[in-house]
């Protein structure tokens, strides 16, 4: 799925800090590799009465912290590399958010959109039954991400409790709020990374209120992103695109408009007053904050140098290379980095398990508030770590993270 290896990226910056963290070379040696990893081959019939098999992996990178968590894709080009690069981002995720939990990742290679919803759903459950004696409460609790969503999800918890032979509402996260789903999990991801853009741009003397916004990605975290920008946060959402392409408006789109649009015609082209542009041009824009929040590896070495904003904010995991990474901050462009900026995803999830566990339901208010808390705290933490050393916030993010798994496997007697 990547030009530059998401699996390799991650462990690039595992090496990094591993000398700051005066890190033990086994130890080093055991986080870059995943704890346990399952490649299936998963069996649907088709429509037309065919069996087709389709090639499935759930990788659990490390469990030091607690059971694994981490998102299912359904993606054509889904790669086991980027599973795993995945998988190894929610274990720093879990740790710098300070959750209980591990990290793990999952992927069928998949074309939801050939697929009618009776293929999907067959598929969905055939998933849980391939992976069932790998998945829990207390072991692996996988959630939504590319192309999977609540439906998805409550069709894969369904399928789990019938194995299971109990309703297990704790297996799955992210499901729809009348199946044990939690209020504000849907936008959790988006408005988590908006705290923190909150918190970088007043630590840059940014205004938010009125700031130009371009939003690559126009699915759960995109679209959010875009909503939430302008109607919480007062930002004027200048460009948004999809898988089709972007279009772009200097004066502002009214975003609101622009779903119901995305949802009448499926497409975001030919929305009134756009001009339409390429995935490509809208990370050149001159904007205030890029918001990529589509998939991984889109800014690198040949565009670093003609990034215009002051921020970009990593809603989408590993959207900027290494060699991307060092030039935007030699350039003076604050990187807010992925697994501290998408964490409120996984942190409502944790919610959602929590409520699962003591069968409670929140109100949005006290799930926003609380979000907001962690967001905030885990911000502050890297940005003064940062500061302190005068390193990007990523690698700042990764030493926190990661010496908190480290000391998890010293004392359970790992390492
Ligand atoms: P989604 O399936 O809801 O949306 C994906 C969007 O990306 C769609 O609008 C699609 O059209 C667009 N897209 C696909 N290919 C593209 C391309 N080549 N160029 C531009 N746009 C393209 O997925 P999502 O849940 O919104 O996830 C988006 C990103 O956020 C991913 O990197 C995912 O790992 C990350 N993420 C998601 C969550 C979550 O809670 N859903 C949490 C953390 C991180």
């Amino acid at each position: 799925m990547t030009e530059q290896n998401l699996f390799e990226m991650v462990k690039k910056h595992l090496c990094s800090c591993a000398t700051d963290l005066v890190m033990d070379r086994n130890v080093e040696a055991v986080l870059k590799m995943p704890r346990r990893e399952i490649h299936a081959s998963i069996p649907v019939r088709m429509d037309d009465g065919k069996i087709r098999a389709f090639q499935g992996f759930r990788v659990q990178y490390n469990d030091a912290l607690g059971p694994t968590k981490g998102g299912i894709r359904f993606h054509p080009e889904e790669t086991i590399d980027t599973i795993r690069g995945l998988a190894s981002l929610m274990t720093w995720k879990c740790s710098l958010h300070r959750l209980p939990l591990g990290g793990a990742k999952g992927g069928v290679v998949c074309n939801p959109k050939e697929l009618s919803v009776h293929e999907l759903e067959r598929l969905s459950r055939a998933y849980v039954q391939v992976m069932f004696p790998y998945l829990g409460p207390d072991r692996d609790i996988p959630a939504p991400d590319v192309y999977t969503n609540p439906t998805v999800m409550a069709w894969m918890m369904d399928e789990y409790s019938k194995i299971a032979g109990k309703t297990t509402f704790g297996s799955f996260t992210g499901k729809p709020i009348g199946l044990g789903g939690s209020e504000g999990r849907l936008d959790a991801t988006a408005r988590g990374g908006w705290y923190v853009v909150r918190e970088a741009a007043r630590d840059i003397g940014m205004s938010i209120s009125g700031a130009g916004v371009a939003v690559q990605g126009f699915g759960n975290v995109g679209s959010h992103a875009a909503l939430i920008g302008q109607e919480v946060f007062g930002a004027r959402v200048v460009a948004v695109s999809d898988s089709h392409g972007g279009i772009y408006n200097p004066e502002g789109f009214p975003v609101r408009e622009l779903v119901a649009h995305k949802t009448a015609t499926g497409s975001l082209q030919h929305f009134p007053g756009a001009t339409h542009i390429t995935n490509e041009e809208l990370i050149e824009l001159p904007v205030d904050i890029l918001v990529p929040a589509a998939l991984e590896d889109v800014i690198g070495s040949r565009n670093a140098p003609q990034v215009r904003a002051g921020i970009v904010a990593e809603f989408a995991n590993g959207p900027v290379d290494n060699d991307a990474d060092e030039i935007l901050f030699e350039r003076g462009i604050a990187v807010l980095p992925d697994f501290l900026t998408n964490g409120g995803g996984v942190i409502v999830s944790y919610f959602e398990m929590v409520q699962n566990f003591n069968m409670d339901q929140w109100d949005e208010a006290k799930v926003h508030r609380k979000l907001e808390k962690k967001m905030t705290d885990a911000y502050r933490e890297v940005h003064d770590l940062a500061v302190q050393n005068n390193v990007p916030l990523r690698k700042a993010a990764y030493s926190i993270a990661v010496a908190r798994v480290v000391e998890a496997m010293r004392m359970r007697g790992w390492v």
